[in-house]
């Protein structure tokens, strides 16, 4: 059978998209080389963060936007709620870092935000112990996502819309065949005329010359207990710390703790750290330092750790759009380690890309020709 799209990768991006693509009708096929749903990849886990004040940038205000309102469109359309707003801070503890970028990003951008100094921060929100020293950006938009429910529930609607979406489907290759793909499985052949490469990590295996250039990154978070100081005094949360490390926290939602990871964790980077290295007392101690250091109260022993990776572009920012050789193909993956968040508009870019609709969105900055 012949489809218009193949979407090769089902993460939280390739399901995105054949949601968005099936629901304007196209006929569209995933394929994923693990079970759906799996955990070897970047997309699992119960919670992502979102934030409404994006210190990476103004560059995503536009995707940023557009993904706050694709999520309350694809909750109103499922009846159900993903996306909690909690507040969030960006809080600093050295000069010419996160709060300043923060501030400049809210600023820009017109975002509604307050700024907390000193012992004013740590009364309002007492489960940190900064000494009396940090500044912080408070974002009230900002908030977390139940993104293990939400990309299930996205998986649930592209199949009832007719998508075809088959795990433990590996493609070993993809061949040009006139206006058509050959996309090369282990079951023989599906021919698509348009193909989207969401492959996360493994990218570089479907297309070389991505493989020297993205970046995968082993990371390790965990869940925690801490003292309830009551409703509203635990927003999502980032702390740079005086070594200008940058770790990130959540508070304890549906019965699990207070969520903690801590950027580039141990700096393992490289195509070593593609696959599960398993937990190990480092991890454990790279994240209860900080833990035991800032956050007043904590059980600096974790109820759990999980392993992830991210994969990186050279410059931290996206890579999505056309592949430059063939603006047939589009590229959607990685997101550097930030993009669950954006998931409902990199969806939506995707089939406007595959569809030959000009996005509305300034796809620009995340261009793959800037890191080739
Ligand atoms: C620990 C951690 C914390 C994070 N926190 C946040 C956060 O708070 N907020 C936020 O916005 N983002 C966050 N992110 C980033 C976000 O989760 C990722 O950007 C996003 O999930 C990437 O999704 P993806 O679909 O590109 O990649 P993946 O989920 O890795 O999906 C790629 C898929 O492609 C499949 N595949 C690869 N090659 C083939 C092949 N040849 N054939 C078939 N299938 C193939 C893989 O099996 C995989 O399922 C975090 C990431 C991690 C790891």
């Amino acid at each position: 059978m012949k489809y218009d799209v193949c979407v090769i990768g089902l993460g939280a991006m390739g399901t995105a998209a054949t949601l968005e693509l099936a629901a304007r009708g196209a006929s569209v096929i995933g394929l994923d080389q693990f079970g759906l749903g799996h955990d070897l990849g970047s997309s699992h886990g119960e919670t992502r963060i979102i934030r409404s004040v994006y210190m990476e940038g103004n560059i995503y205000d536009p995707l940023l936007k557009a993904a706050y309102d694709g999520w309350h469109r694809f909750e109103k359309a499922s009846g159900r709620k993903f996306l909690h707003l909690t507040g969030g801070l960006d809080i600093s503890l050295v000069a010419d870092g996160a709060f300043e970028a923060a501030l400049e990003a809210a600023t820009a951008g017109g975002h509604d935000h307050e700024i907390l100094d000193g012992q004013a921060l740590e009364a309002r929100f007492p489960l940190f112990d900064l000494k009396g020293k940090a500044r912080a950006v408070y974002a009230p938009g900002s908030g977390l996502l139940d993104s293990d429910a939400a990309t299930m529930a996205m998986r649930t609607a592209a199949k009832r819309l007719g998508a075809d979406l088959r795990g433990d489907f590996p493609v070993a290759g993809w061949t040009r065949s006139g206006s058509n793909f050959e996309i090369d499985t282990a079951t023989g052949t599906i021919q698509a005329k348009k193909l989207i490469i969401a492959a996360g990590a493994w990218t570089g295996n479907l297309l070389p010359a991505l493989k020297q250039v993205l970046i995968p990154e082993r990371q390790v978070v965990g869940w925690y207990n801490v003292p309830d100081t009551g409703p509203q005094t635990i927003p999502i949360f980032q702390i740079e710390t005086e070594a200008r490390e940058r770790f990130y926290g959540f508070p304890p939602h549906k019965g699990k703790g207070l969520k903690l990871g801590l950027f580039h964790h141990r700096y393992q980077r490289g195509r070593d750290y593609i696959d599960p290295k398993g937990i190990d007392g480092e991890d454990e101690h790279r994240l209860s330092e900080p833990a035991r250091h800032y956050l007043r109260g904590i059980n600096p022993k974790p109820q759990r750790l999980m392993e992830c990776r991210f994969t990186l572009a050279p410059d931290d920012r996206f890579l999505i759009g056309p592949w430059p050789d063939d603006p047939d193909i589009t590229l959607l993956s990685p997101c550097s380690g930030h993009g669950y968040k954006f998931v409902p508009a990199i969806g939506e870019i995707a089939a406007d890309l595959a569809m030959e609709t000009e996005p509305g969105i300034d796809i620009g900055p995340f261009s793959v020709e800037r890191v080739l």
